[in-house]
């Protein structure tokens, strides 16, 4: 193993960070911990992700009984993390490793990618970390590390394969599991964007980028492009006993399968004039709440205008979807999105209107 490969890996096993999911000096590595952790991780911080791991640790503790919980409490255990595609993954991945694993991860990457929700990245890290596999996962964080120790000027995305071919021949055949971890929490404590703190570093004797003094402006990055923006109604309606419609999203799409207020279809365009009432539960007088709504997804922008109207008791018996009080709303596991449109339009709509 070369010199740095070993200062990094005591710089990790002195300041490395304790995190709930990983074994410290004697613990045993427990797959299942591993691989939660990283679907949890995907797209969401750290800090964020610690407190709803030890709850599904909990309440969940084995591949197991993952599998036989109902995907309604999954989903409402999941509020709040956000990309709820990952939370019904989660559970299919689960079902797949009790049925055809016995209840087991199976322990290379090649056969990881095969499962629900398990992408290249994610693959690599439990694999490395869970089962040793000589693999270094290339997130942001590791990839800003090597673009700066190879002072490599590609601009991102395009820069990705050569930082990818350095990770390979980076990564010690000792403890890759443990180097993986290393890289990670050094790209989130010391080689971070814009500053990152050199002097504490265990790769500065070799690091390119530092030498040359152009470590903070790496990695060149290619400019963003502007993300598109789409549109859509919501259609607030109420009920006598002010009881809101809710209806399950299609399952498939984004948000598919969970409860929201009901949309018109996401689209380019603005609805205006008569189409505003196109899509909605009910044909009725649709009032404008006035205030737009916008929340951002991966790929896109979304504005909803939110639309009022009230029904009687009689005529909501024939809609379909579920009505729900206000104080109950809690009880479902509602995205980000239809809980900001919930909220906003509640406080728009005037005390005669709110029962
Ligand atoms: Fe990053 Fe500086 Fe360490 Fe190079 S020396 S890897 S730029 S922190």
């Amino acid at each position: 193993m070369k010199e740095y490969h070993k200062a990094l890996l005591r710089w990790y096993d002195n300041e490395g960070r304790v995190l709930p999911w990983r074994a410290r000096g004697e613990q045993t590595i427990n797959p299942y911990h591993v691989w939660l952790s990283e679907i949890m991780l995907q797209q969401t911080t750290v800090v964020t992700v610690i407190p709803y791991f030890l709850s599904f640790i909990q309440r969940w503790p084995t591949f197991q009984q993952l599998a036989e919980a109902s995907l309604d409490d999954i989903l409402h255990a999941w509020q709040g993390l956000g990309y709820y595609a990952r939370a019904r993954n989660l559970h299919l991945c689960a079902k797949k490793i009790a049925l055809d694993y016995t209840g087991k991860l199976p322990i290379s990457s090649d056969e990881l990618i095969k499962l629900p929700g398990i992408g290249p990245y994610t693959a690599k890290a439990i694999a490395a970390i869970a089962f040793n596999e000589h693999v270094l996962p290339v997130d942001g964080n590791i990839a800003r590390i090597l673009s700066r120790i190879y002072a490599i000027s590609t601009p991102l995305p395009n820069g990705m394969p050569e930082i990818q071919s350095a990770a390979t021949a980076f990564t010690p055949q000792t403890r890759p599991g443990d180097f993986a971890q290393a890289m990670m929490d050094l790209g989130a404590t010391v080689c971070i964007p814009r500053t990152p703190s050199c002097e504490k570093c265990p790769f500065q004797p070799t690091c390119k980028a530092h030498s040359l003094g152009i470590a903070a402006e790496l990695p060149l990055k290619n400019k963003k492009k502007t993300r598109p923006q789409k549109y859509a109604v919501a259609y607030i309606l109420k009920r006598e006993d002010g009881g809101i419609l809710l209806r399950k999203r299609p399952d498939k799409g984004l948000l598919g399968g969970m409860m929201g207020v009901p949309t018109s279809e996401w689209q380019v365009k603005k609805m205006e004039g008569k189409d505003i009432g196109r899509d909605a539960p009910f044909i009725t007088h649709w009032k404008s709440l006035k205030s737009p709504i916008h929340h951002s997804f991966t790929h896109f922008d979304l504005e909803v205008e939110p639309y009022y109207a009230s029904i009687c008791t009689k005529e909501a018996k024939i809609l379909e979807g579920e009505w729900v009080l206000p104080h109950q709303l809690n009880l479902y596991a509602l995205p980000k999105l239809f809980k900001k449109i919930i909220e906003t339009s509640l406080n728009q709509l005037s005390p005669i209107d709110v029962v």
